[in-house]
């Protein structure tokens, strides 16, 4: 196509990143170039924004950052038989061998030799980004382009939640960021008996309410472990989704589950954290399970059907839109905490 675009740079080792022309990416065969329409901000995006210690050792400065995303097809390499021109797509950001056994088995969200797009690869914080067209995901014509944007942590969500039993259970969501505050919608729709949202901000609380939780616990005002204790007759919660990734919030975590129920972990802790294995997981015969990005493409299929149904109203979700130029106002807000999804539209 050729020409220049308008791009958010994670131009140096350092704070910040700076919004410059580029050249818009050439495709190979196998690729497709797609005019990005939404691109939401995830907390990985704010790691690297602030170049925190894991940004520091994982990325390499300077390139196009972000992940999440909608947008149309402009361009198709020969290859491409699965996208036509004018569709509108999102992306699975793992991409993946297809060589591993992992992939070999089914399993390519684990796969060994994962990259990930916008950490590895260059990324969607642009007018145009070039992917392979095996990470395609096709959206329906009429899905609002900032909500297919935020199909991709919704599928983290999803495959959080539905790791196991969920109907008539008591699940709680500790960490009430958008993942969290999805998760939260998820677990309703899935036939929670209650859902138990627990965060220290107030603002997103009242989201995850919006979002179906039976009850907000905001863990500064209240001991998240009294409160449980109460809500389930002593008995203890079955369903731990964690996705805080503080040490104190994931111990209560493990406290408040009950005997022979599930703590599943998507948070990402910076330092190691413990445990007490002996009491809280061994002598309690619990279930922990790591869970790292979506099921390809089973977590997607939930994720749009879950959308398209109207079983989850992802709309509280998203409470800011900003154009592609005011990116530091939305990563200010990421920072700060007091939003749900922010949404950049090139
Ligand atoms: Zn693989």
């Amino acid at each position: 196509m050729g020409g220049k675009m308008k791009a958010v740079v994670k131009h140096h080792q350092g704070y910040g990143a700076q919004l410059q022309m580029v050249e818009i990416p050439q495709i190979n065969e196998d690729e497709v170039l797609i005019k990005v329409k939404a691109t939401s901000i995830c907390g990985t995006d704010v790691h690297i924004y602030k170049w925190d210690e894991w940004s520091q050792s994982r990325v390499k400065p300077p390139y196009i950052f972000g992940h999440e995303f909608s947008g149309e097809v402009v361009q198709k390499g020969n290859k491409v038989t699965n996208v036509e021109i004018g569709d509108s797509v999102s992306a699975e950001t793992h991409i993946v061998c297809g060589k591993c056994q992992q992939c070999l088995t089914g399993r390519a969200h684990i796969c060994k030799h994962t990259k990930i797009i916008g950490v590895d690869t260059q990324g969607c914080f642009a007018e145009y980004v070039a992917l392979p067209s095996a990470n395609l995901w096709k959206n329906p014509k009429e899905m609002p382009f900032d909500i297919a944007s935020i199909q991709e942590p919704m599928g983290n969500a999803v495959h959080t939640v539905l790791s196991g039993e969920v109907i008539g259970k008591t699940v709680a969501i500790i960490g009430c960021g958008p993942i969290g505050m999805m998760a939260v919608g998820v677990a309703k729709a899935a036939g929670a008996a209650q859902v138990i949202a627990i965060d220290l901000n107030d603002y997103r609380l009242n989201l995850a309410k919006e979002m179906g939780a039976t009850r907000i616990i905001n863990s500064n005002k209240e001991n998240p472990l009294e409160v449980v204790e109460f809500l389930t007759g002593g008995n203890g919660v079955d369903v731990v989704c964690e996705m805080s990734g503080h040490p104190v919030a994931m111990n209560h975590g493990f406290k408040m589950v009950t005997n022979g129920g599930r703590v599943s972990i998507l948070s990402l802790p910076l330092r190691p954290v413990e445990v007490d294995v002996t009491n809280n997981i061994v002598f309690k015969g619990i279930t922990v399970q790591g869970i790292t990005g979506r099921k390809m493409f089973e977590s997607w299929q939930q994720v749009s059907a879950l959308i398209h149904s109207g079983q989850i109203n992802t709309r509280p979700i998203i409470t800011h839109h900003f154009s592609l130029e005011e990116f530091e106002k939305g990563f200010d807000l990421m920072i700060e905490g007091n939003c749900g999804k922010v949404v950049l539209q090139p």
